[in-house]
């Protein structure tokens, strides 16, 4: 079955099988960061609206449940910011009623200074948030926001849904050599952590191409050197790695595919790790996709990766 909302399951580097369900426009977010793998935001904005109609994703999700989909976690994700969408609370709700899935919320934390966000955030087992810089500058630097968003409300918005969020709360700091990676300044961004004290805090880089080739990816070496200054240590989140026991391969089309590289650009072995396919099948589809022009191939220092052709 095609989906317009859905995609996936994914395998997700710490959730396993991931449905994702994508809430805004290709690429709608309320930040620009350097060294975002869903490519440059083409809408940038902090205002919330229905960017896309709630039913129909409610409808797509409860289709998918009743085709006997399954996954590990439902993931509110994708090719931008979820909380800009302003009834995402309502898809949660939705959600629950459907299945008992945990459901996670993978945000930038840019709105969480709205009491509405927190709320409707608060609905989610799960929450990770992104915390990257220690000051206004940084911030601009490192996450590029929308006008209007500002770096001491993000703080304090993140500190007001700690006090009233019982779920899992993870702290994604996400690291670039030379924007973010000073001893001083990440140290900054600990002790900010300590204020908001999440249940772990989980220190990243750069693995898939990035929006800009100036964001540049830090050692591991230097991850390790860095995550004691946070208090508990700082957990090093590791190499992507593609989730074991995957969706029939018969069921794969080049357009399923299609959406999970639309989201995330992915190697030969992510495509076929997430779909359970020989990597020979996992060729074919990729060739198609080639053909089409669909996807181009990304070369990186680790590898090549396949991701959207420039208007897809
Ligand atoms: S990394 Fe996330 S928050 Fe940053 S621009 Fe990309 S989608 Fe938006």
């Amino acid at each position: 079955m095609e989906y317009t909302y859905l995609f996936g399951p994914v395998p997700s580097r710490r959730f396993g099988r991931s449905l994702g369900i994508d809430l805004v426009p290709f690429k709608t977010c309320s930040f620009d960061c350097a060294f975002c793998e869903v490519g440059r935001t083409t809408f940038s904005t902090g205002e919330r609206a229905e960017y896309v109609p709630i039913d129909d994703v409610v409808a797509e999700f409860q289709q998918w449940v009743a085709s006997g989909g399954e996954a590990e976690v439902i993931t509110l994700a994708g090719s931008g910011e979820p909380t800009l969408h302003s009834r995402f609370g309502e898809l949660i709700d939705a959600i629950r009623s459907s299945c008992d899935t945990p459901i996670v919320l993978l945000t930038n934390s840019s709105l969480m200074h709205l009491p509405d966000v927190r709320t409707s955030a608060a609905k989610a087992d799960i929450v990770k948030v992104s915390l990257s810089a220690w000051d206004e500058a940084s911030f601009q630097r490192v996450n590029r926001p929308a006008s209007g968003l500002a770096f001491d409300a993000l703080v304090s918005g993140l500190q007001q849904f700690r006090s009233v969020f019982s779920g899992r709360l993870w702290l994604e700091v996400f690291l670039l050599k030379g924007i973010n990676d000073a001893p001083a300044g990440v140290a900054r961004i600990a002790a900010l952590a300590e204020g908001i004290a999440p249940d772990s805090v989980q220190l990243n880089t750069v693995v898939r191409p990035p929006a800009e080739p100036s964001a540049v990816s830090i050692s591991r070496e230097e991850l390790e050197c860095l995550a004691p200054l946070f208090s508990p240590p700082a957990e090093i989140i590791a190499r992507f790695q593609a989730a074991e026991g995957q969706a029939p391969a018969s069921s794969v089309r080049a357009s399923h595919v299609l959406a999970m590289l639309t989201r995330r650009p992915c190697t030969l072995e992510d495509i076929a790790g997430a779909f359970g396919l020989e990597k020979a099948l996992a060729e074919s589809l990729v060739e198609t996709l080639a053909s089409e022009q669909s996807i181009r191939a990304i070369t990186r220092p680790d590898g090549v990766y396949y991701g959207p052709s420039e208007g897809v």
